[in-house]
């Protein structure tokens, strides 16, 4: 009888897998295997609140894959020293797995076929971290690659979809595997950087966050989404980039209203991302536009810690530095505000802001989180004078936060300052500091830059960036 194996990685589900779907046809043997990686747990793209996300979303699959008649073996080692191995133990004739698009899953794939191609052993790729199932038929009226948000995303709404992959029943294990033990958390992570409130991983809380959302938040989310107290975006996030959630099966799944279809446009910004890196590799360190590979940063411990502590003064910076800490995820809004502020107003130079960010987020994707930076810091795709992505935080903080619901749940020494001073609580008369206990530069910190002059010097130094002729 065949054996095929299924390379689990960034696609943790059992529903609409293609893989396994595929893999489970006609009586084969299926062997579904994670290989927990150094690279993955502790390389410079890691963090622990992705650690603990991946730990418990490999408890889920596995208790799915048992009710399916299999179970998930959980290897340890090099995925190229580990499969082959496995591959020979259980006579396997293939590996399939779901195809990804940054740098370093390309080149991982590329190194494990050559691997298996000198065993004879076939390796075969199927869609599912997309929506789309190709990103190679994805380009201008001219052939070109996408460089703009809005064509890309209506040649995008036109490509043709592949239907939704059925549940597999599966065989069990062969006997000569043992399907090995997860490791234990504390052996993953570095407990003082996991957020006490982050969400569950999974794909059993993944499709219950989906049903939610669509049930009680789609209809009303091109109004909500940039409510930064609201909270009404779905937090699907992490769930997307695990792959417990498939973005195909959830197109399959949107009501027919404008939220979603302003939801479903967002979703695009994430294919266009993965397309722009797959695209455009060396995009993950150099700017997309390279004339901006002359700007040079200053780099400043000081305002560097003031950010990540949420201690800059800035009430809406603050609130939002502070969420990505508690709940490894922050709010978009809250994202471009941060990111504007980093590199625009403090100076700083993206590559560390992103490794940051990269470091606590439940959803840190490289593609998403290099294409988002290099986006607000006017570097990369989808091109804006530079002006337009440099944000006032004042006025930031009164259009998404007008009530300062978002501010005083996250800065709790703001909870009494009066809605009229809270957006900049250092003009507030020294006699109302003392009254509501909230004294500047004592229980609060004082600004660090002045945003009028930071933004004039950052618009300078961006002008003198040479142009392309
Ligand atoms: C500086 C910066 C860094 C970011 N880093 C990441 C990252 O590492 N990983 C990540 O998934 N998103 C990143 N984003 C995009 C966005 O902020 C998050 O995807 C979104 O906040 C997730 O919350 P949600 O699931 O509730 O989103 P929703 O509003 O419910 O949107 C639905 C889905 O659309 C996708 N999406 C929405 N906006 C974007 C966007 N601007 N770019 C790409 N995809 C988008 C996400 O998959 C999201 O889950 C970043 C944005 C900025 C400005």
């Amino acid at each position: 009888m065949k054996t095929v194996i299924v390379w689990y990685r960034n696609d943790l589900r059992v529903h609409d897998h293609p893989a396994l779907s595929i893999a489970a046809q006609d009586g084969t043997v299926v062997v579904p295997v994670f290989v927990l990686s150094d690279d993955l747990l502790s390389g410079k793209r890691s963090g622990s609140n992705r650690n603990r996300f991946l730990l418990e979303s490999l408890q889920d699959v596995r208790t799915s894959l048992q009710n399916l008649g299999s179970d998930l073996i959980i290897l340890h080692g090099t995925p190229n020293v580990e499969l082959p191995k496995l591959a020979q133990l259980t006579s396997a004739e293939a590996v399939y797995y779901t195809a990804d698009y940054t740098p370093y899953s390309l080149k991982r794939d590329k190194n494990m076929k050559s691997t298996l191609d000198t065993l004879n052993i076939e390796f075969r790729s199927f869609p599912g971290r997309l929506a789309v199932s190709t990103l190679d038929k994805l380009h201008t009226k001219t052939g070109t690659i996408h460089k703009v948000f809005t064509p890309f995303y209506k040649n995008w709404l036109e490509i043709q979809r592949r239907a939704v992959a059925e549940l597999p029943k599966l065989s069990a294990l062969p006997k000569s595997v043992d399907a090995g033990r997860l490791p234990e958390l504390e052996s993953i992570t570095l407990r003082d950087d996991l957020s006490e409130r982050a969400l569950p991983g999974g794909e059993t809380a993944g499709r219950k966050r989906l049903a939610e959302f669509i049930e009680t938040d789609i209809e009303d989310y091109r109004e909500t989404n940039n409510d930064m107290a609201a909270d009404r975006t779905s937090r699907l996030s992490p769930y997307l980039h695990f792959g417990c959630v498939s973005p195909r099966e959830v197109e399959t799944l949107l009501p027919e209203n404008s939220g979603a279809a302003a939801w479903h446009r967002q979703l695009a910004w994430r294919e266009f991302y993965h397309y722009i890196m797959y695209n455009n590799p060396k995009t993950i360190t150099e700017p997309f536009q390279e004339r901006y590979s002359v700007l040079s940063w200053d780099p400043n411990p000081a305002f560097e810690q003031a950010w990540q502590d949420g201690k800059t003064g800035f009430p809406i910076v603050d609130a939002a530095m502070r969420q990505i800490k508690l709940e490894g995820w922050m709010h978009n809004r809250g994202r471009l505000i941060t990111a504007s502020f980093y590199t625009k107003q403090l100076w700083l130079d993206w590559h560390n802001g992103e490794a940051y960010f990269m470091k606590m987020l439940l959803d840190g994707d490289t593609s998403n989180n290099v294409g988002n930076w290099q986006w607000i810091t006017s570097i990369g795709v989808d091109p804006a004078p530079v002006y337009r992505r440099l944000y006032n935080p004042t006025l930031q903080q009164q259009n998404y936060d007008p009530t300062g619901a978002y501010v005083r749940k996250y800065v709790p020494e703001l909870q009494n300052v009066p809605d009229k001073y809270l957006a900049e609580p250092w003009t507030m008369p020294a006699e109302l500091q003392e009254e509501i206990g909230c004294k500047m530069g004592t229980n609060y910190p004082n600004p660090i830059v002045d945003h009028k002059l930071a933004r004039l010097a950052a618009l300078e130094r961006y002008q003198a960036v040479p142009r392309v002729t």
